[in-house]
């Protein structure tokens, strides 16, 4: 048993008065409202350890990610990228680009690193967004069968590339990549499995079939057309009454150049960002880290950026999308994204008040994941 001592302590949802918390077994068991003979870590504010709900491990944040999958190393690689979050805080990844399962053997292999949940190689259609992956899939019954083997090899969710997407040459992020059929298949497969599922979606048309699908959640939600931007309000205000949770793609290095297909579109996808959370949507943080140079694994951090001064968060609202909000999302809620008896030692300390100054989170003072300090 030990004690850790903080000047304050952000629960997963707000400031609360302890500034203890007693640690034994990798769990928390008590708080505290204030303690001697505790480790002492000073004027910062002990918070739950980060969840980053869309990572790629076996993307390796170079210029070309998906020419490296096949280098020798890959395995060692995504250890090294996993290692990378833990050390900015993130204590959970959630991996939802996964190739041959490695990220499962990394989960349960690499019991000291962050916890890892995977979905295996994502669902898409042959020749699809990343069916280099080798999650090449079609037919209700194919894709059925592809959500139950993710279930067998241990998958902590399903995930669908309901649309195309960016990096992969021949897909189209304003087109959907299934018919209806067949994303209903997947959500379905998947929810009789106990998994959640979440959809890659850029066109309102392949958000509104993940939500129609009863999807858990939704990344990107970007409302692209073929070559703008086009916000569905009517489709905001159902996404905000139906507890979906948009996972908005955030965190990005400073001095980010946006690439020529994107740049005139950023001001529109800060407003779709705005209009998802002035409605009231569930938003969480996925980073994608991996994907690119200005997306280094650990970079969730960074995303409370745009969660500000895009969506208009506030700190602490990014602080809940980030902990407890994400928890629910990837439903490790029971275990994961609160400070308070009974959860997983998972802990993030920083210097300061980060319910005023999301920037802080970017400097980790003190990580510790079950209970033992890694950093
Ligand atoms: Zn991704």
């Amino acid at each position: 048993m030990h004690i850790i001592r903080a000047q304050r302590i952000f629960d997963g949802h707000d400031l609360i008065h302890s500034r203890a918390v007693v640690v034994d077994g990798g769990r928390i068991t008590a708080l505290l409202d204030d303690a001697e003979n505790a480790l002492d870590l000073g004027d910062v504010t002990l918070l739950p350890g980060l969840i980053d709900t869309h990572v790629h491990l076996a993307f390796d944040a170079g210029p070309d990610p998906v020419a490296r999958l096949d280098e020798d190393g890959l395995y060692e690689r995504m250890h090294a990228a996993a290692q990378q979050h833990l050390a900015a805080g993130v204590t959970t990844v959630r991996d939802l680009g996964d190739k041959d399962y490695l990220a499962i053997k990394l989960a349960q292999e690499f019991t000291e690193g962050p916890e890892i949940l995977s979905a295996g190689a994502p669902i898409t259609s042959p020749r699809g967004h990343c069916w280099f992956l080798g999650g090449e899939a079609e037919g209700e019954e194919g894709i059925r069968e592809a959500v139950r083997e993710r279930a067998a090899r241990g998958a902590s969710a399903i995930k669908m590339m309901v649309t195309g997407g960016e990096m992969t040459p021949g897909s189209h992020s304003h087109l959907l990549q299934f018919t209806p059929a067949e994303i209903r298949a997947a959500a379905e497969e998947a929810h009789l499995h106990g998994l959640p599922i979440t959809g890659h979606a850029h066109a309102g048309a392949g958000i509104a079939a993940a939500l129609e699908a009863g999807f858990d959640s939704i990344e990107h939600v970007s409302f692209f057309t073929e070559d703008s931007v086009s916000h569905d309000h009517d489709l905001i205000a159902r996404l905000a009454d139906s507890g979906v949770f948009a996972s908005l793609t955030v965190g990005l290095l400073p001095g980010f150049v946006p690439p020529p297909s994107i740049a005139p579109r950023i001001a529109l996808l800060a407003e779709g960002m705005r209009l998802l959370h002035a409605a009231g949507v569930q938003i969480i943080g996925g980073s994608d880290a991996g994907i690119g140079p200005v997306k280094p694994h650990g970079i969730l951090p960074y995303g409370g950026e745009m969660l500000v001064d895009f969506a208009g968060c506030t700190p602490t609202e990014v602080l809940r999308s980030f902990t407890s909000l994400a928890a629910r999302a990837c439903r490790v809620d029971d275990r994961k994204g609160r400070i308070a008896p009974g959860f997983d030692a998972d802990l993030l300390a920083v210097e300061g008040d980060p319910t005023k100054d999301h920037r802080l989170l970017r400097r980790p003072a003190a990580v510790f994941r079950r209970g033992i300090r890694t950093s």
